[in-house]
């Protein structure tokens, strides 16, 4: 490859910023031209595309969102999109893609790779539910902005001997409640990966004030149901110690990326260009075990990730 391209797609994640930025120096720094195409996919079927220097990044890395934009595009879910995007690189000359988003956004680049376009995926999004990387780009900092709001609510929830709910993002993937829960010590994670029981749920709760606990945090991740929800069933089977909910939102997406997602997004994306420059081509980049790894995304689009029972019983055993 000589030119290449990046973009990116889906939902914003924190380290974003930190991936393009490697992709654009990296490549610079091995002779390539790079390209930076603005809103995801609807961007590249807009041609808009513009090249980019070493000074385009400047000052970025530190920055949540993303200097690029997102959108979602349906026009690239038709054929007819598709061929346009692939037309549209080649006519500038742009062989290599990077990709940084989520599941849906690797199948946008498995069909480009098809029509002749080289393409990488690197895993930007904060629920951690891409099966070909131990850890997404985001999803670090999510869990920080998740455990941060937990430390405040547990100084009100003591002084009130009240319970809280913390709705969490994490629609089909419990990772950020898990590992949010885990280390704000959270009584009860409720995630869309492990059935309960919300008699067990209130029960629990209620030996643990009895043996002199003065608050409870339970945190929902929003795949199980809305917080309001939990709250509301909570609150018939002990009333007492009145449950109050907070839904965090979209404060987890914000925010400036902590230093682990800024060098997850680094070296994946300067290994997303020496696999492009090696000729790689409908890659996921990942890293599993502290390894940087290539995984057909033919084998992972559309899969499941596996939940992590493990870690999920020992936050269980360590919340007594
Ligand atoms: P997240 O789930 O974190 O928001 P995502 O990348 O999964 O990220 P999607 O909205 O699913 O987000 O996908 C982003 C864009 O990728 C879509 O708007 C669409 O343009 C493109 N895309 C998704 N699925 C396909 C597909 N099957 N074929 C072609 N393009 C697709």
């Amino acid at each position: 490859v000589k030119k290449i391209a990046v973009l990116t797609s889906g939902g914003d994640s924190q380290g974003m910023n930190a991936a393009v930025r490697a992709v654009v120096r990296s490549g610079l720094f091995h002779g390539l031209e790079v390209y930076g195409v603005q809103r995801g996919y609807q961007g590249l079927l807009n041609n808009d595309i513009f090249p980019m220097d070493l000074r385009s990044v400047g000052d970025i890395i530190q920055r949540g969102g993303t200097v690029l934009q997102s959108a979602r595009c349906k026009e690239f879910y038709t054929a007819e999109g598709q061929e346009k995007g692939a037309d549209i690189l080649r006519a500038r000359g742009i062989d290599g893609l990077v990709v940084i988003g989520g599941d849906g956004s690797y199948n946008g680049a498995n069909k480009l790779s098809k029509l002749g376009i080289n393409t990488m995926g690197l895993p930007g999004t904060i629920d951690n539910d891409i099966s070909f990387t131990d850890y997404t780009i985001g999803f670090d900092t999510a869990v920080s902005v998740v455990v941060d709001a937990v430390n405040k609510l547990r100084d009100t929830m003591s002084s009130h001997e009240r319970s809280s709910i913390v709705e969490v993002m994490g629609r089909h993937c419990g990772d950020i409640a898990l590992h949010a829960g885990l280390a704000s010590g959270a009584e009860t994670i409720l995630v869309p990966e492990v059935p309960f029981d919300m008699d067990e749920v209130a029960d629990r709760m209620k030996a643990n004030f009895a043996h002199g606990k003065r608050h409870s945090i339970i945190i929902v991740a929003e795949g199980v149901g809305r917080g309001e929800d939990v709250a509301k069933e909570l609150m018939e089977r002990c009333p007492t110690y009145e449950p109050r909910v907070t839904v965090l939102g979209h404060i987890q997406r914000g925010g400036t990326p902590t230093p682990f997602d800024r060098n997850l997004a680094s070296r994946l994306g300067d290994f997303a260009v020496r696999s492009l420059i090696a000729g790689e081509t409908d890659k996921g980049c990942g890293i599993i075990k502290g390894e940087l790894v290539l995984t057909d995304i033919d084998k992972v689009v559309n899969t499941k990730k596996d939940f992590d029972m493990n870690t999920y019983e020992l936050a269980q055993r360590l919340s007594q």
